[in-house]
């Protein structure tokens, strides 16, 4: 699950506008003129301005090993994540991947689960501290952050997280973030639209080794200008 914090700013662009508008002496007491000066910034790639917006986010109900690939976003963002030294984690969530489907390998994967639980517990109940016994938790238990990520940030981890080569469970928290933000304001739905995109939608086409085939591949790419092109279509 992903709160918004109320203390998003609801007008991201707005802010952007005005931010970018001082710089350049323009009157910045327009909302409208702000807004879509901070869209000509972010189309034309001036993405310092990007970084005075972005989200304050409380996520939880994701795997510790997702937030772990969260955290190698190193740029534009502070994290503070539930504690494992004062939480009793007795009652510890996980997450269960979709190809763990027979009743088989759920018995297999849950009594695995079940199984740290209890020896969790036994080591606190004899004595042993919970930031102690905490070494034993599974990287496939749930966890809780309060991540801050300013927009150039955000847009990066879009790009990078929507991706299909991500691994399903950060796809699916990327997906969960694009919605909760673009259902947060109008501005932040036109920010998801339109820049809320996997790097190839973004791009037109892929770099990742192994595609999968949604956007051709930057080495099967000519760019060729509107002339040629009109040229090649009518033959000349
Ligand atoms: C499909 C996939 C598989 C992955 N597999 C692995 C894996 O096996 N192991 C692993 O450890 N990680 C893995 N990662 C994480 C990946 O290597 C990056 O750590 C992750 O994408 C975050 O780094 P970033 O540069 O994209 O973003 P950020 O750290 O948020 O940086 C944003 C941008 O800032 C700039 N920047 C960042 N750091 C610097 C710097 N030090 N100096 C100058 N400019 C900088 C760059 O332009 C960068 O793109 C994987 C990621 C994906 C999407």
């Amino acid at each position: 699950m992903i709160e918004v914090l109320n203390i998003t700013e609801k007008n991201p662009l707005e802010h952007i506008g005005m931010v970018a508008g001082i710089c350049w002496n323009s009157p910045v007491d327009n909302p409208e003129k702000n807004r879509k000066r901070a869209v000509s910034c972010i189309n034309s790639g001036h993405g310092r301005v990007m970084e005075y917006a972005g989200a304050e986010l409380v996520i939880s109900g994701y795997s510790a090993r997702c937030i772990r690939e969260l955290y190698t976003h190193i740029i534009g963002t502070t994290r503070l994540q539930e504690s494992t030294r004062y939480v009793n984690m007795e009652d510890f969530k996980y997450y269960v991947p979709a190809t763990v489907e027979s009743e088989k390998q759920k018995a297999t994967y849950k009594e695995c689960m079940s199984s740290i639980a209890e020896s969790y517990s036994s080591l606190i109940e004899s004595g042993v501290s919970k930031e102690d016994a905490a070494n034993l938790l599974p990287l496939g238990m749930d966890t809780k952050i309060v991540l801050k990520i300013n927009l150039r940030a955000l847009i990066h981890f879009m790009e990078m997280r929507l991706c299909t080569r991500a691994y399903k469970e950060i796809r699916a928290l990327s997906a969960e973030l694009k919605k909760v933000l673009s259902e947060y304001s109008e501005e932040w739905k036109f920010i998801a639209d339109n820049y809320f995109l996997p790097k190839c939608e973004a791009a037109g086409f892929c770099i990742e080794e192994k595609c999968c085939g949604r956007k051709p591949k930057k080495s099967d790419i000519v760019i060729i200008s509107k002339e040629e092109y009109e040229a090649l279509k009518s033959g000349k």
